[in-house]
């Protein structure tokens, strides 16, 4: 990939997206493109081929997505499936019509079934039922991979797909009925220590486990897979760093400041017990997590301070 070819990140205002059009800027390729929503519908087949036709990008990150916690998932299950069936399907078409160079293609680790054997190797897809809270999700991201597997069977394309673990980092969603569980710890916490608050709940048992990966980890990898051109087995992409829901609150009260009681509340789902990832297929490409989970979570509350402490009412 030189650096002045022409790159177009679908979804750059994401978390994942962001992240990826920084890590290209900051390693100097200097032909990036994005578009925002209005501009371009990614839902809408006949604008995006039109795009792709026009713009002819060379490499395209597939980080378009609609995405979300728990309860965002199993509430949204329509749109959900829709949306990321939709945007995918029509961009993965495009790029193939179009002659693009190569394709990367965001997954997800709910991809595997709910009771996998772990840590989660990639030859497990497709092997067993899947969590029922993000199924619709799931189902919709396992489309893309084959999708992706598909077109390079039959039309020669160099398209890949990674997994990503449970992601969190700066520009993350903080909304606490849709964002992920990182996130929404950091902004009770936070809520807790400034009101004097005795408590903060948290959703479920606190027993599930999860992997944690800082998203400028993910950028970094996704421009490393990019570049191995011809590269097209899908990837997991995990830290290695497993902890419980209830290590996760504690380190989060501990980075925060916040020293008063955790109540789990267990009405709401816990979701899958565990969710970790076996990396040593990226690994063994010579890619390494670099950023550590406490240094990832103080950097992100920092930017939550920076960017939304003011203004929460807002979001
Ligand atoms: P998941 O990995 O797809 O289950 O997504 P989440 O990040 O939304 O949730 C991970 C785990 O954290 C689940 O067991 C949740 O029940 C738990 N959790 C605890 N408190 C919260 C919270 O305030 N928000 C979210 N989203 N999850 C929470």
């Amino acid at each position: 990939m030189n650096t002045d070819a022409t790159i177009f990140v679908a979804g750059h205002r994401g978390l994942v997206g962001s992240a990826i059009t920084r890590a290209l800027l900051t390693q100097g390729y200097t032909n990036v493109i994005c578009r925002a929503r209005r501009e371009l519908d990614l839902r809408e087949q006949a604008s995006v081929r039109a795009f792709f036709e026009q713009e002819r990008p060379d490499y395209v990150f597939l980080a378009a997505a609609k995405v979300g916690g728990i309860q965002a998932n199993d509430t949204y299950r329509a749109e959900f499936i829709y949306e990321n069936l939709m945007m995918q399907t029509n961009i993965i078409d495009a790029a193939y019509r179009s002659g693009v160079k190569r394709l990367l293609f965001l997954g997800s680790s709910c991809i595997y079934p709910r009771d996998c054997p772990q840590p989660m190797r990639e030859e497990y897809l497709l092997t067993g039922p899947l969590e029922s809270t993000n199924e619709p999700y799931a189902v919709a991201k396992i489309a893309g991979i084959k999708m992706c597997e598909a077109y390079n069977a039959q039309h020669g394309t160099d398209f890949v797909s990674v997994m990503p673990t449970n992601l969190y980092g700066i520009g993350d969603n903080f909304d606490l009925e849709t964002s992920h569980v990182l996130p929404a710890l950091i902004r009770k916490a936070h809520e807790a220590k400034v009101s004097n608050a005795g408590h903060i709940s948290v959703w479920g048992t606190g027993a599930p486990r999860r992997e944690f990966l800082h998203v400028d980890d993910l950028a970094d990898a996704c421009v490393f897979v990019m570049r191995q051109s011809g590269y097209t087995e899908m990837l997991n992409i995990g830290s290695g760093t497993e902890v419980t829901i209830r290590q996760l609150v504690e380190l989060v009260c501990d980075v925060v400041g916040y020293a008063g009681t955790i109540r789990f509340d267990t009405d709401k789902p816990d979701g899958t017990p565990r969710k970790l990832l076996d990396s040593s297929r990226i690994n063994g490409l010579g890619w390494h997590a670099k950023i550590e989970l406490r240094e990832g979570i103080d950097e992100t509350y920092r930017w939550f301070l920076e960017n939304h402490a003011n203004s929460l009412k807002a979001l």
